[in-house]
Order: C-alpha cells, then structure tokens, then sequence
C-alpha cells in the first residue's frame, strides 16, 4: 500500500518485512525469511524473542486476572519494588506503561520535591544535548533536539540543556533557580556515547553541593545491558531518581520511576497515578524478567559477551579505516562511528539477513538481547565485514 494511503500515521518508515515470529536473537518473517536480531527492539528483548520463563509468566497470569487499576492493591508490584529497591539506592518505584512515562515521573518528582521543601521557584532541570528522554513535552524539552521539539508551540520554560561530558558546561546553567540534572550514563539516540569517567561523579558532587536532584535516565541503559543491573553502577554513584523501561519487561510494555525516599517526599497521595501502570500482567512479566537479569551468572555473561563484542567492533574498525570512526557504548549497547551514512549500511545488513539499528551522529547501533551468543556475534560482525568491504570495493570502482 503507498504511504498516502495507509491508515497509519507515517512518523516511521520501516523497510518492508513483516516479523511474525522470534526465539532467542532470530525472528522470522512472513516469507519465512530468518533474520539474526541484534537491535532486539531497540534494547527491549533483554532474554530474547519469546523466551519459555516470560512466556510462562505471561500466559499463567493471562489465564488469571488482566487489570484492576491501581485502585486495588496488585501484589506484584510490592514483589518487584522489593526486588529493585533491594539491589539498588532507590527505596521507592512507581510503575509505568512506558520509558517516556518513568521519565515524566523523574521530572514531576524533582520539581515536587523543591515546593515541598518550600521553593516551588526551584523548577530547571538541565539536560545534555544530544540526549533522548521519549516524546512527551517534558521528555522533548529536556533533551531539546531542535527536531522534536519545533512546530510544538514555545519551548517549555524551565529545560536548560549543557554539552554532554562537560562539567563547566554544567555549571553556568546551574542557579537558584535549578531543580535537577537530568543524564543518560549511556546516551542511546544521541550516538551510543558513554558519559566520560568521573562525569557522573562530579554531576553527583554537584547536586549534593547546590542542593538540586540527579536523574539518571536508565530507560535504555539499564537492565543489565551495560553488564551491571544499571549502567550507573559502574560509575560508583547513586542518582535521587532513575527512570527505567525498555528492557525491564523484556518486551512486556512496561517502565518504572525509582527514587530515595527524601527525593519522593513531594509525591504523596493524589499528586500523581496510571491507569494501566504496574498492571498484573505487566507484573507478572517484570518480576519473571528481573529474576533472569539479576542473576549473577547471567550478567558475568552479559560481560563476557560484551568484551567480545566490543573487541571485535574494534577489529572491524581496524579492518575498515577508511569507513569507520570509532567504536563506542558499553557492554551490549554499542555504536560504531561511521564516516558514511550508517542507514545505508543497516539496509544493506538487512539484506544479508541482520537488524542493527542507526542513532544520532553517524552511528550504526547494536543492541541485541542480552542472551546473544559468541558465535551468533560472530556471524553479525563477519557480515559486516562484508558489507563494509563490498562498500569500499563500490567506492573504489
Ligand atoms: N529515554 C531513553 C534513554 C530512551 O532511549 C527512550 C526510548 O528510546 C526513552 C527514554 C523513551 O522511552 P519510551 O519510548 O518507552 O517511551
């Protein structure tokens, strides 16, 4: 069907494959042609396509009891917020149908928590240029990329954005007038860039100096796909408040927002609630998800996985100067920096049967499901080899 007349609204312009079936890092399309998926989603099949354990989750709590709405008590969500605030600073969660959501929630909470404290003036959040937080008004002017944000009316007041890996940057946005610093420790859409060693740290000093919030926007980040449950661990720093999604349900639509308990002072009863956040179904899945991902072994195997992965991004880049940047990301979220347009290269690994993904700045992203294996990695990186050198050939000829 031509664009013009689909019933969709055309906001994407996905090639034409049809995916009606996945297991483990393949999916299957409706030609029965078999594609090795190492986008999973943008980060979303943490375990995979259908893996048995969410699968059985999902289906028994299908079979029991969909929704009641938070108006009633769901058990799972007591269960699961255990679990998170167990393994990591927050003591509170409030979940959500979606990253952009958990997000909104961050934002919401920081600016609650300085009226509660009495300076309701304290409203600027500063974010990083070159971040992506979702597509709410909040999300899109926190992150302030010109090309979400323009035709939406004025810009929001109370978003200030600084460059990203920038303290000084930073620090002339900062005022009586700040509320929080939001930060991807990992930045997804804006080009697979870690924040650099000792970033998060000083941004942690900072807020503790000047009295404002630190969120950490782990919606794309997090869920073991940096090797730790939460890319920040690595950085030996604690947010107030973390936004999380994406692979937390391992493909179940699901988020959360965590906090400390004296950053969630202002969100008492009333100021805030969803109708379809932290539903049973949603529940069932994250909690099932959680078990996998916290267990030690698997992120051990998460980070064995990624230091192959990483090394032999490394050695395409060698292979390929001419058409290669630089390797970037962390663990399982990785980007390689492309001296050409990085969609050409996905359409033409889409040929040969594998999903990557593009993201801002040049970059081809990788983002498979956690429980990807050397060997299949193996198979990804060879065929980019091909395609890399087949472009050089092309470019030569
Ligand atoms: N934050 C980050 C870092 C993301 O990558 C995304 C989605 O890509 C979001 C927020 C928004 O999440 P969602 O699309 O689930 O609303």
């Amino acid at each position: 069907m031509a664009a013009a007349e689909s019933p969709l609204l055309q906001v994407y312009a996905p090639p034409e494959q049809i995916f009606v079936r996945g297991e483990g890092c393949w999916i299957w399309d409706e030609k029965g042609d078999k594609y090795l998926d190492c986008i999973a989603g943008i980060a979303v099949n943490a375990l995979g396509h259908a893996p048995p354990v969410l699968v059985k989750a999902l289906t028994e709590q299908a079979g029991k009891l969909w929704h009641t709405s938070n108006m009633f008590k769901i058990k799972g969500q007591t269960t699961l917020a255990e679990k998170y605030t167990r393994d990591s600073f927050a003591d509170v969660v409030f979940f959500t149908n979606s990253g952009t959501e958990a997000i909104e929630g961050c934002l919401k909470l920081t600016r609650k928590y300085h009226s509660a404290n009495g300076h309701p003036e304290r409203i600027d959040i500063i974010g990083f240029q070159g971040s992506f937080h979702g597509r709410s008004y909040a999300a899109i002017n926190a992150a302030g990329n010109p090309s979400y944000v323009e035709g939406f009316g004025p810009r929001l007041p109370g978003f200030l954005q600084a460059q990203f890996g920038d303290l000084e940057s930073v620090k002339k946005l900062v005022g009586p007038t700040t509320a929080g610093i939001i930060i991807e420790p990992v930045q997804g859409e804006g080009g697979v860039r870690a924040a650099p060693p000792g970033f998060l740290k000083a941004l942690r000093e900072l807020a503790d100096k000047e009295g404002f919030l630190l969120i950490f926007d782990e919606v794309q980040s997090g869920a073991g796909r940096t090797g730790k449950m939460w890319a920040h661990q690595w950085d030996g720093v604690t947010p107030d408040a973390m936004a999380v999604a994406k692979g937390v349900g391992g493909g179940f639509p699901m988020g959360a927002f965590l906090a400390t308990r004296e950053a969630a002072k202002g969100m008492v009863k009333g100021v805030h609630g969803t109708t379809f956040g932290g539903n049973p179904l949603a529940m069932a899945v994250g909690n099932a998800c959680y078990d996998e991902l916290s267990k030690p072994e698997f992120l051990e195997r998460v980070n064995a996985t990624a230091n192959f992965l990483g090394q032999a991004l490394e050695g395409v880049k060698d292979r390929h100067p001419n058409l290669v940047v630089e390797v970037r990301g962390k663990g399982l979220l990785r980007g390689l920096k492309l001296k050409i347009d990085p969609k050409e290269i996905q359409g033409k690994l889409r040929d040969r049967k594998v999903l990557v993904g593009v993201a801002g700045d040049n970059v081809l992203r990788m983002a498979p499901p956690l429980v990807i294996t050397e060997a299949e990695i193996s198979q990804a990186i060879d065929a980019i080899d091909a395609v890399l050198a087949a472009q050089m050939a092309e470019a030569g000829a």
